[in-house]
């Protein structure tokens, strides 16, 4: 798949901002899933092609773990879940790695890799929907497409920003890597915000309950990490901070839902 060339240059670009002839598609997009309109300027074509050299690039670098245990208890949960969260139109794919580390992470495609270390942790399977519902969430809420927006919106300003994604595309890079969410294997640790933690947070639990575990693991693991984050400092607790508020919420939300 290559690049569609653009023949305008970025001078070009920057004059036929300022007369006027070239209208800014800096895009505000509405997201029904989080009920807020978002900032997307990368389209999701290039998104798509990001991720996908994201992932093969992570695949290489780590260590997959053949384990069919693993595999299959990830698997199970996976597409348990994928049934139930309206995106059953990406092709999904769960993978584990082989390393303590105790992390998740998903792409925008919907690849998702789950580390050892954090399975390791899971006693139930209402656990690992926990972490699977909440990288979910992640990907219904665009946060990915929004991150990379904000990103090089603040790297060269909206309105260029805007007309050159539009036309020439991203690069791809350990940072464009990071934002999309496969920052662990990048050594690029981007957190996403309180509200993208939140929103998935949210989604997570409603995508669980809608395919059958307890709410109630969502609470218990979220609990069991932050006390885990007080006594280490596991990575997953560095890109998914949890603390009171968070949980705090988290259990609001399922008692305003009427989930028990
Ligand atoms: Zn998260």
């Amino acid at each position: 798949m290559t690049m569609k060339k653009f023949p305008m240059n970025r001078r070009d670009i920057v004059l036929g901002l300022a007369a006027g002839s070239i209208l800014p598609v800096a895009g505000c997009a509405q997201n029904d899933a989080l009920g807020r309109s978002q900032l997307q300027l990368v389209s999701d074509n290039q998104i798509m092609y990001l991720s996908q050299q994201a992932w093969t690039q992570a695949i290489s670098r780590e260590r997959v773990l053949r384990d069919p245990g693993y595999n299959r208890r990830l698997q199970r949960v996976g597409s348990n879940m994928v049934a139930r969260s309206g995106m059953s139109h990406l092709d999904w794919e769960f993978v584990v790695i082989d390393s303590d580390q105790v992390n998740a992470w998903v792409l925008p495609n919907g690849k998702v890799a789950f580390y050892r270390g954090i399975l390791d942790i899971m006693e139930e399977d209402g656990h690992v929907a926990t972490v699977m519902g909440h990288e979910m969430g992640h990907v219904a809420g665009r946060h990915a497409g929004e991150r990379a927006s904000q990103q090089q919106a603040s790297q060269i300003g909206m309105q260029l920003a805007g007309a050159l994604l539009q036309s020439q595309g991203v690069n791809f890079d350990d940072n464009m890597a990071a934002a999309l969410g496969a920052g662990v294997t990048y050594g690029v640790i981007l957190p996403y915000s309180r509200q993208h933690e939140l929103e998935a947070d949210r989604l997570g639990v409603d995508y669980m309950v809608a395919s059958g575990y307890e709410p109630h693991h969502a609470l218990d693991f979220w609990v069991a990490m932050s006390s885990l984050h007080r006594g280490s400092s596991a990575e997953f607790m560095s890109t998914h901070p949890s603390d009171d508020t968070r949980i705090a919420a988290m259990r609001e939300h399922i008692a305003s839902r009427g989930y028990s």
